[in-house]
């Protein structure tokens, strides 16, 4: 029997974000030949960004495109999207584990009496026999779990599976467009978003992160990360010491109460470890600790160590690599 899966697509800044493209490939991986894969997009103004969509393996696409949806309101895009579930009857619904995600996936998934997991990081089998792994306890364990029954809801952690690539044979014939009139009985209107963050890389999808403590000591202590950051195209990151001691925003704070990431190369400097933070970073693919304490737990996870002080260290790689 073949079925039909749902990507709810993530715009941000007039661009699709790379998770949704790391989702349609977890859809791949568990889907069957003859399945329906779909996407739907919201937002405003979006028919660049739907003929961008259009170039990728998708059997058609949703837009669901009105002005009061240029902002996410949990409210209207529920009541935009349940038309279309209605109609689409998905089997399965994949989303990045991203801040959208994580509001809009149980709003779902309550909505279809469907089963939900979040933070899937890795997928085997396929349709019915799917196994989808997730990180528990703050990373320190792995479960393996299998919906008994569709409908499912799943959230897929950003840098877990490869952004799938273009398809030659992308079609704008696909793309259908979906009326929606906001409900009168909506609650609340979204006029804008003030965003904190200033980094051009957003953390979350960033492949490299320059991550700092409270070793970096003030605001301008952070100077030397941005510019490593920015030689390396990565992002800025930080410890909950850094944010609580005013040297950064809270934006930035990685960890078990800020966001969680999951980069090629994570680079720490002046960060301790604690399991607080490690549960934000520890699945980074390569971790890089520079602390000037030799005993300091964060060297327990790395990958390479360096002891020494950070403004000599961080400086001395920009040079390298600036050479490089
Ligand atoms: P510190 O522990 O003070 O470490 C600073 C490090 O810098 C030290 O290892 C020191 O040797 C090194 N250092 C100092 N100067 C230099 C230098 N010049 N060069 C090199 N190294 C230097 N923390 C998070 O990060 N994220 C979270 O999401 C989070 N959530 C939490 C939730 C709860 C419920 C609780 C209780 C705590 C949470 N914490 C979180 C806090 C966490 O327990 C730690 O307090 C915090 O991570 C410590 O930050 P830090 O490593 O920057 O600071």
């Amino acid at each position: 029997m073949s079925h039909t899966y749902l990507i709810i697509a993530e715009q941000r800044d007039g661009k699709i974000r790379q998770v949704t493209l790391e989702a349609l490939q977890a859809v791949r991986t568990a889907s069957r030949d003859g399945d329906r894969i779909s996407a739907v997009l919201l937002g405003s103004e979006l028919d660049s960004l739907a003929s961008h969509l259009s170039s990728y393996p998708l059997s058609d696409i949703h837009l669901i495109d009105h002005d009061s949806l240029k902002h996410y309101n949990p409210e209207a895009y529920l009541a935009a999207l349940t038309p279309l579930l209605d109609s689409l009857r998905p089997d399965a619904i994949f989303t990045g584990h991203t801040a959208l995600g994580r509001d809009l996936a149980p709003a779902i998934a309550a909505k279809l009496q469907a089963g939900q997991l979040s933070d899937v990081i890795s997928i085997e089998g396929t349709g019915e026999g799917t196994v989808f792994t997730r990180p528990i306890y703050a990373g320190k364990a792995f479960e393996k779990k299998q919906f008994q029954s569709f409908p499912w809801v799943v959230t897929v952690r950003p840098n877990n599976f490869p952004a799938i690539g273009p398809s030659p044979s992308g079609q704008h014939e696909r793309i259908i467009k979906v009326d929606y009139t906001p409900p009168s009985s909506l609650h609340t209107l979204v006029k804008d978003v003030v965003r904190k963050t200033t980094g051009k890389v957003d953390l979350t999808e960033a492949k490299i992160i320059v991550s700092g403590g409270r070793g970096v000591k003030s605001e301008d202590g952070f100077k030397p990360l941005e510019e490593l950051a920015n030689l390396l195209g990565g992002a800025v990151g930080a410890s909950r010491g850094a944010c609580d001691s005013g040297y950064c925003n809270y934006a930035l704070q990685i960890g078990q109460t800020g966001k969680v990431v999951t980069p090629e190369i994570y680079i720490a400097c002046g960060i301790s470890g604690a399991i607080q933070h490690l549960a934000g970073m520890s699945q980074s693919r390569i971790i890089i600790a520079i602390n000037k304490d030799p005993e300091a737990p964060i060297f327990k996870v790395a990958d390479y160590g360096i002891v020494g002080d950070l403004f000599e260290v961080v400086p001395l790689l920009t040079q390298e690599f600036r050479k490089a």
